[in-house]
């Protein structure tokens, strides 16, 4: 087939799904699936389920055994943990790619001049909670699938897509689970790509890690006084501070060169978000819990932040006889990187282009995703993040999501699945 006759019958395909495309986002936009807890999931997993049906999509539901949601969603209060897959082709064909997007939202939060729920349209734009981040990529990979369909475009491999629980609190009992279950590993699957909302003009190769923190001091508490008969726990989180500020930030003061998104956030940042000490202004305070959320470029590792914090710990300790310390991990997660060069990113690339008119860019998120589970613990470097969600709205007030974005973002996937399983004959 001629490249441009491809190009264009794709290109309308889309376009002729508009309304259906609408319908699609609006229902499952109007679904409050806030996390936590993570309500209704059951019924916005079915809602999806139900268009891959309609589809021609085989369906299938991947549910966390009842006995697993205490240690896999903590904070889930026992509600469902569900995943739905859709397969456009046999499921055992290969090559295949894999999109794959989160269904649950942040909770709504304040300063909404619209219902969080209701779908509102302004300006060819949805507003709902969650529409950005990132219902909005699943519409772009259902509607993918859908115009290949309506094309009549048969691929030679299988095209699946997915939607998961979880992400917004970690995604163990999204993704997280479903590696676990055999789904996006290098055994199963050929190429991923995570629907989150990183533009629709971006192909992102990795994201930041995180090292959150809490040490507990205990010192000797004594009359205010007579400090010298304590030994004051304040003060040792006080001398933490400025050691984390003389020894540690100057060797994350580098930014990384990598395209990380907003470039503000190319930094590595140490933020000391927690400090609770003291109850009477004249006792010296025996204990204090200090906190930092850390956030790690690429190039750093959790591994070595540990070091330097247990360094600083144990510098503070020996200049103040009688105190102690415990360090809580609380969350960590390495930074995810995956190679710049393969098929499947030029692919986004190149079809980016195509459609876009203007040359894509790299990007790597600020924060975590879901790749992580693909690529640290599926170790299928063949995963990358792109969807049409806008960043910047990211769990904002009035988060929306753009039709015609939607709408790019499924032509770019659905030429690219083209391009990577190739079309039966
Ligand atoms: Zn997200």
């Amino acid at each position: 087939m001629v490249r441009n006759q491809l190009v264009s019958q794709i290109d309308q395909a889309v376009e002729s799904l508009t309304d259906e495309l609408t319908e699609f986002a609006c229902t499952i936009f109007g679904i409050p699936t806030q996390n936590p807890p993570g309500n209704n999931y059951r019924q916005c997993a079915e809602a999806i389920g139900a268009m891959m049906q309609k589809i021609g999509m085989d369906v299938e539901y991947v549910e966390v055994p009842q006995e697993r949601l205490s240690e896999l969603a903590p904070r889930g209060e026992g509600l469902p943990r569900i995943s739905v897959v859709g397969y456009l082709g046999d499921k055992a064909q290969r090559p295949n790619i894999h999109f794959t997007g989160h269904y649950d939202v942040v909770p709504e939060g304040t300063g909404w001049t619209t219902d969080p729920y209701g779908c509102e349209i302004r300006d060819g734009n949805i507003y709902a909670r969650g529409s950005a981040d990132q219902k909005s990529g699943i519409v772009s990979e259902v509607i993918a699938a859908y115009a290949l369909q309506k094309a009549g475009l048969k691929l030679k491999g299988t095209l699946i897509a997915s939607a998961t629980p979880d992400e917004e609190t970690g995604g163990q009992a999204g993704v997280g689970y479903m590696v676990e279950q055999g789904y996006f590993t290098r055994e199963s699957t050929d190429y991923c790509v995570i629907t989150e909302c990183l533009d629709v003009d971006k192909v992102c190769i990795g994201h930041r890690g995180t090292l959150w923190f809490e040490i507990d001091i205990t010192g000797r508490q004594s009359h205010g006084s007579m400090p010298s008969e304590g030994v004051n726990a304040l003060e040792f989180a006080q001398r933490l501070m400025q050691a984390i500020d003389e020894d540690i930030r100057p060797l994350i003061a580098e930014p990384t060169p990598l395209p990380v998104q907003p470039p503000a956030c190319r930094q590595t940042t140490l933020t000391p978000t927690i400090l609770q000490a003291g109850e009477k202004i004249n006792t010296v305070p025996g204990s204090c819990r200090i906190g930092y959320d850390w956030r790690l470029i690429p190039e750093l590792s959790v591994e070595w932040a540990k070091e330097q914090i247990t360094a600083v710990c144990e510098k503070v300790k020996a200049s103040m006889p009688g105190s102690d310390y415990t360090i809580h991990y609380l969350g960590e997660d390495n930074p995810t990187l995956v190679p710049k060069d393969t098929d499947l990113v030029n692919t986004f690339l190149a079809n980016g282009k195509t459609y876009l008119g203007r040359e894509m860019e790299f990007s790597v998120s600020p924060g975590m995703d879901d790749q992580k589970y693909v690529v640290q613990k599926g170790k299928l470097d063949h995963c990358i993040v792109y969807g049409p969600g806008r960043l910047t709205l990211a769990h904002k007030s009035d988060e929306y999501a753009s039709i015609e974005e939607m709408k790019m973002a499924a032509k770019i996937m659905a030429l690219s699945a083209v391009d990577l399983l190739g079309l039966a004959e």
